[in-house]
C-alpha cells in the first residue's frame, strides 16, 4: 500500500490559487513525473506529499490512510532537494545517518544501510570529508544515500539533478534507476526537463497554472496520433 491518492486538493497562498483540484493516484512502485514549466506548482504539489506545506482543502491519502494532518517526521517519505540541503557541519557519514539517528534504528542496522548506499552510489573514501569539500556531483550523490538509507515507501524528488552538467546527469539518472530497483518506493519526481521526465518516468503529470494537463506513459504524452 504506497500509493498516493490526490481528492479535490487545492493549494492557496493567500488569495492565489497555486494548485487547483487535483484528482489523481500515484501507483505503488511506480516512478511518477510532475513536469511543467517554472511556478506551476510541481514543488508545492511535491511538498504537499512531504508534509511541508498544508494542503488547503481537499484531501490527500498516503497508502490508503489520510494524511492531511500528519506532520512530515510521521509520513514514510525521503527527500532529496535540488540545493541538496546536506548539514554544512556534518560529514558525509553523519548527514547520511543523521535520520536514522534520530529515529533510534539500531547501530547494527544503520551501519548496514550506511554501508549499502557508500557502496551504491560510489561514495567509498568520502565518509570523513565535509560537504563544502566534495564536488556537485558528489554532493548529490550524498542527497540520494542520505534519502535511500530511510528505506521510506515514498521517495520524493525535487528537480535532483538541475544543478549537474550534462555528462553528470547521465549517470545519476542511470543511479536512480538503480536504487528504484532495488527498493521500489513509489517515485515522485519534479523536473522541467522533457528528456529527464521521458527516462525517468513510467508515467507523466503534465501540470501547468496548477491545472493537471495530462497523466500518461511518456510515450502518450509525447507522441499521441
Ligand atoms: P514550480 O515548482 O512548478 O516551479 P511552485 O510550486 O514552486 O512551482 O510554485 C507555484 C506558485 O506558487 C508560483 O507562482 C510561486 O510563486 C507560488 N508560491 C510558491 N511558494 C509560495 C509561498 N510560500 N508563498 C507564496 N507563493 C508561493
Ligand atoms: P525548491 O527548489 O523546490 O524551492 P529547496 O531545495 O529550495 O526547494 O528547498 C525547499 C524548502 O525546503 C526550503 O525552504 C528549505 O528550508 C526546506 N528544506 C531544505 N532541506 C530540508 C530538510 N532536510 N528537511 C526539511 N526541510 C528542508
Amino acid at each position: 500500500m504506497k500509493e498516493i491518492r490526490f481528492e479535490n486538493v487545492k493549494k492557496s497562498y493567500g488569495h492565489t490559487e497555486v494548485v487547483k483540484n487535483l484528482n489523481f493516484s500515484i501507483h505503488e512502485g511506480e516512478r511518477l513525473i510532475l513536469l511543467g514549466p517554472s511556478g506551476c506548482g510541481k514543488s508545492t504539489t511535491l511538498r504537499m506529499i512531504a508534509g511541508l506545506e498544508d494542503v488547503s482543502s481537499g484531501n490527500l491519502y498516503m497508502g490508503g490512510k489520510l494524511v492531511n494532518d500528519v506532520p512530515s517526521g510521521k509520513r514514510e517519505v525521503a527527500m532529496v532537494f535540488q540545493n541538496y540541503a546536506l548539514y554544512p557541519h556534518m560529514t558525509v557519514k553523519q548527514n547520511i545517518v543523521y535520520a536514522l539517528r534520530m529515529k533510534k534504528v539500531p547501530k547494527k542496522e544503520i551501519a548496514a544501510r550506511l554501508e549499502d548506499a557508500l557502496a551504491m552510489l560510489q561514495l567509498r573514501g568520502l565518509e570523513d570529508r565535509l560537504p563544502k569539500d566534495l564536488s556537485g556531483g558528489q554532493r548529490q550523490r550524498v542527497a540520494l544515500a542520505r534519502a535511500v538509507v530511510k528505506q521510506a515507501d515514498f521517495f520524493l524528488l525535487d528537480e535532483p539533478l538541475s544543478n549537474l552538467d550534462a555528462q553528470l546527469r547521465v549517470s545519476a539518472r542511470k543511479e536512480l534507476v538503480k536504487i528504484h530497483e532495488k527498493y521500489k518506493q513509489t517515485i515522485v519526481y519534479v523536473t522541467h526537463d522533457q528528456i529527464e521526465a521521458m527516462t525517468v518516468g513510467d508515467r507523466i503529470a503534465l501540470l501547468n497554472e496548477g491545472v493537471l494537463q495530462m497523466l500518461d506513459t511518456p510515450e502518450n504524452v509525447y507522441h499521441r496520433p
